[in-house]
């Protein structure tokens, strides 16, 4: 990456998300994956003569929960347009998409601006078959029409974003915060998300915009992030070797890291932009966005938000819980069902077990779904801040919750977990004095006031308990005998 420190990249995103509906943008046919090809067709969606577009009411509410929730102005009237182009996966020869007149304008996500979003509808499914089954070098193509005329929104992002890290983050946010709304099922390998990168550098330093390239479908996160840097080192060798950036569309190829032109880039007239004849303009009621804005659950970012400003968590745990619902939704649980007042862990301790649970149960896993209640994990939190138990132990008792579910308390005297405390009799002040004879260079210094000389002598008693004496009061005792001398 060296040589683009000198140059700033410059990254918009452009984000197709197909709604959750359950009919299509403009007929009755049912929105149904997976069923036999072109089972969900009509005269409508295969743009038969005569036939005439109906607009989806669910779809404009969905878009206007999405426009309300990244902060848009929602038009109070707006307008279809159509987009002509010719291609087998459009039976009209023009797709219908929102130009000049969209619904939604403006508003921001995660710091970075929103341009617009607009409502559109989806194309058909080409497949390209090849003798040899290889896309490329393919002699057949079919055409699937079930997802003809889908409804989609499309979210245009400002060129905001400085790197493909960012456009990694801020998708992530994005996806959440769809799946939150309830309108999309967010899966890009299913292309229900798609994003395209608008990518262009310029020295740092300097506010003028260089020329743009666009990256296109790309189908996950990882291949948007690895494309968008293989992009930005392409250019950034361009100008560096005095050659210009050209205009274009360009594919990643994620097996080969590379990048192959598909096409020079058009321009918008180049699509002879017309209002839709066949549909009225699309009015927005103040009651169709009250009727949006009552169905908006709380969102990731304002969660994060809360969990911070009503809880105390640090911001990055915040985030980590909210930015992925299933783990706030658990951690919440846990706080509901966590022993009430002194006897409970506190938020901030109970927040800290979720990461520990999340590294044995996997990334992937809805920690609802394992043997691990909210209530037992609020059980073992408020036990270690009660110090019944060791916080090392407490990690061992919570792979075994993990392995076979079950109350804390009863494994912790199961196995013999509990705490050792000087209450147990004289057991872990003994094994102070023999941790401080043991090592009596390191008693003297901690004797003289050196405190970094104790990790030893704290050491040397874990050792000898497996974990199971408590830190803190292991200081304490040693601290205590040495005080006399
Ligand atoms: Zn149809």
């Amino acid at each position: 990456m060296s040589e683009t420190t000198e140059f700033e990249p410059v990254i918009g995103l452009e984000i197709h998300v197909q709604l959750k509906t359950v009919t299509k943008m403009f007929c009755g046919c049912e929105l149904s994956f997976g069923d036999p090809p072109n089972t969900h067709v009509c005269p409508t969606c295969l743009g038969l003569p005569g036939a005439l577009p109906v607009v989806n009411a669910r779809a404009i509410d969905y878009a206007i929960r999405i426009g309300l929730a990244l902060g848009s102005e929602i038009a109070p009237r707006s307008i279809f347009h159509r987009k002509n182009y010719f291609y087998p996966d459009s039976p009209k020869a023009y797709q219908i998409s929102q130009y000049d007149v969209p619904l939604c304008t403006g508003g921001s996500l995660g710091g970075v601006r929103i341009h617009r979003v607009h409502v559109e509808e989806d194309a058909a499914k080409l497949t390209h078959i090849g003798e040899s089954g290889r896309i490329h070098g393919s002699d057949r193509s079919v055409v699937d029409f079930n997802r003809c005329g889908t409804p989609l929104v499309e979210i245009v992002t400002e060129p905001d974003i400085r790197s493909a890290a960012q456009a990694h983050e801020f998708l992530t946010l994005l996806r959440v915060t769809l799946r939150q709304l309830g309108v999309s099922d967010v899966n890009m390998d299913e292309g229900s998300l798609r994003a395209d990168a608008n990518v262009s550098i310029r020295r740092a330093g300097s506010h003028a915009l260089g020329t743009k390239t666009e990256l296109k479908n790309m189908n996950s996160f990882r291949f948007l992030r690895r494309g968008v840097e293989a992009e930005i080192e392409r250019q950034a060798a361009l100008v560096q070797a005095g050659e210009p950036v050209v205009q274009e569309t360009l594919h990643f190829d994620p097996a080969s890291s590379s990048l192959t032109s598909l096409r020079s880039k058009e321009e918008a007239h180049d699509y002879r932009y017309f209002p839709e004849p066949d549909l009225v303009p699309l009015l927005a009621t103040p009651e169709m966005i009250a009727a949006a804005s009552a169905a908006i659950p709380e969102l990731p970012a304002a969660r994060a938000q809360r969990f911070e400003s009503e809880l105390g968590l640090a911001a990055e745990r915040a985030r980590l819980l909210a930015f992925r619902g299933e783990l706030a939704d658990y951690y919440e649980a846990a706080l509901a069902a966590a022993p009430a007042g002194e006897a409970g862990a506190g938020p901030v301790e109970l927040a800290n077990w979720i990461p520990q649970l999340v590294e044995r149960i996997g990334p992937d896993t809805d920690p609802a779904t394992t043997r691990v209640s909210p209530a037992a994990l609020a059980a073992l939190a408020a036990m270690v801040s009660a110090r019944t138990v060791s916080r090392d132990a407490a990690r061992e008792v919570l792979t075994l919750l993990v392995a076979e579910g079950g109350s804390p308390a009863e494994l912790v005297a199961r196995e013999g977990l509990g705490a050792l405390s000087d209450e147990d009799g004289d057991g872990l002040t003994a094994l102070v004095d023999a941790a401080l004879a043991a090592d009596p260079d390191a008693a003297a210094k901690v004797a003289a006031g050196n405190m970094k000389a104790i990790a030893p002598l704290v050491g040397h008693v874990m050792r000898e308990t497996r974990g199971r004496a408590d830190g803190g009061e292991v200081t304490r005792l040693i601290r205590e005998r040495l005080a006399g001398r």
